[in-house]
């Protein structure tokens, strides 16, 4: 009996590497990607002379084994540097990490004093109030006290999701989730010890940081490069219209090539990518109730705005996080590594939140760089002089929204695939779930161990 045929969907860092450890094991796979590029989310986008990430990424893991895999990989490019953001609060920076005397000096000892009572009443209230599922705006609160909730978290997660803090899960406020580094930066800044479990991931911020010489997207590159070499087939600007799954024994699937869609045969199927697109393209139609499941489990894009600029070094740090600006992240390339842009000049980047169909979605290049370019300039980092050239990068599906009850729809979807032995869920759109890159290379591994011990030779 031949080797049994796997096709990957999406050649983001999950699916590849769940691809190149089934292509090693003696799988026959093939990935099949809708962009021109590998990588997805962390891919590194080539603009004239520029490297452009899709946001700031880079890498860290406790994970020794996957570390260790990384810079293999990446090699002699792989470079090092410290963890530094500031958020930008009230006009004055808070540091991260923290220093002794920060929360004193730069938020003052007016929101200091108020910031503690009101967390020690909220600890006091607590004492007699136990609650299961609650909002992020219930969580906020208990945690920290109305007051910090009024100041910080409201303003900062509604500015963020564009969606009220009582209808929002109060799980995106696991540090792991919230990639904002806000909410762990607060944490440690006030609460220090008292985070209970999420000190844990919170931790995860204080590893070494690593990034590749020319840009994040070295690492799917370099695995790509891998899975090829072990017999593996990446089609590009291929992306799947239809997945047939009336034969269990051979899924078919619907490839857009060009102006043609061709059928392609398989025996094992993993998805990576997003959940609805998966479920709304299934033949036969997994039904009315499951279709509208999934259609309510939203996705948050974003919009990141490029600067070219002619100054080599622009921000006190790697990233600034803001408040009341249309962005909430500003980050200065420089500063990973010089190589992204031409030896005179540095690229910034702003990250705007958005929902496609939106204002800022809708937005053309110009206006975008408009409304940014003159908060930075107020701010003080650039003058309109210096800026030579603008890109903008765009994703619909990048961040799952975790809506207050949205645990039934997405336990029902999940439970609507059970009945599909050869079909698996990956990634971080393609199973709802936030995830950083070395944890996507770890649950593709994963995968790809699970799907050898349960199908090779079976
Ligand atoms: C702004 C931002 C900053 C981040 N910063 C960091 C960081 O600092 N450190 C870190 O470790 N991680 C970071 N991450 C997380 C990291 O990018 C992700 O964890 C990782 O890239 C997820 O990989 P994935 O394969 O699961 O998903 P994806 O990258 O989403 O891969 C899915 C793939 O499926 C493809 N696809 C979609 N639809 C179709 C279709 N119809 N047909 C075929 N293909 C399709 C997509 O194009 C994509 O290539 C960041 C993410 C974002 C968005």
């Amino acid at each position: 009996m031949g080797a049994k045929k796997v096709v990957v969907l999406g050649a983001g860092i999950s699916g590849l590497s769940a691809a190149w450890r089934l292509a090693e094991k003696g799988f026959d796979v093939e990935v099949y990607e809708k962009e021109p590029y590998v990588g997805g989310l962390a891919a590194t986008l080539k603009k004239d002379n520029y490297l452009l990430d899709f946001g700031p990424h880079p890498f860290y893991s406790e994970d020794a084994e996957i570390l260790d895999v990384f810079k293999d990989l990446v090699g002699n490019d792989v470079l090092t540097f410290e963890r530094d953001c500031l958020l930008l609060f009230n006009n004055s920076y808070i540091h991260y990490p923290p220093r002794p005397g920060d929360v004193l000096f730069n938020m003052g000892f007016k929101t200091t004093i108020y910031s503690v009572l009101s967390y020690a009443k909220s600890q006091f209230k607590r004492a007699f109030i136990s609650g299961d599922e609650r909002t992020f705006e219930e969580w906020a609160i208990d945690s920290f006290g109305k007051y910090l909730y009024e100041i910080f978290f409201r303003p900062y997660t509604e500015q963020f999701w564009k969606i009220p803090s009582d209808k929002l899960a109060d799980d995106w406020a696991d540090a792991r989730v919230a990639k904002l580094n806000l909410f762990k930066t607060i944490a440690l800044l006030f609460f220090k010890g008292k985070t209970g479990e999420r000190l844990n991931q919170i931790e995860r911020d204080t590893l070494p940081l690593y990034y590749p010489a020319y840009g994040c997207g070295m690492l799917p590159e370099r695995i790509a490069e891998k899975f090829k070499k072990s017999g593996g087939r990446i089609f590009l600007s291929s992306p799947i219209t239809r997945v047939n799954l009336s034969n269990p024994d051979k899924y078919s699937i619907e490839v857009k090539s060009g102006q043609d869609e061709k059928p392609v045969n398989a025996d094992l199927l993993v998805s990576t990518v997003p959940l609805k697109h998966l479920v709304n393209s299934i033949l036969p139609s997994p039904g009315k109730k499951v279709l509208k499941y999934a259609n309510s489990l939203k996705s948050m894009g974003l919009v990141v705005l490029f600067l070219v600029v002619k100054k080599r070094s622009i921000l006190p740090v790697s990233y600034v996080y803001c408040f009341d600006r249309i962005y909430h992240r500003i980050t200065e390339y420089n500063r990973f590594s010089k190589k992204l842009s031409l030896e005179d000049e540095n690229l910034l980047s702003v990250e705007i939140s958005c929902y496609e169909g939106d204002q800022y979605w809708n937005s053309t290049d110009e206006e975008l760089s408009e409304l940014c370019i003159k908060d930075l300039i107020r701010d003080g980092y650039i003058r309109r002089e210096q800026v030579k050239k603008t890109y903008v990068l765009k994703s619909n599906s990048v961040y799952p929204v975790y809506l207050v009850g949205y645990h039934e729809p997405l336990r029902n979807v999940r439970e609507y695939f059970q009945q599909f032995g050869n079909l698996y869920l990956l990634g971080r759109n393609g199973s709802f779930t936030y995830i950083d890159q070395d944890q996507a290379m770890r649950i593709g591994f994963d995968l790809a161990d699970k799907i050898t011990r349960n199908h090779f030779n079976s």
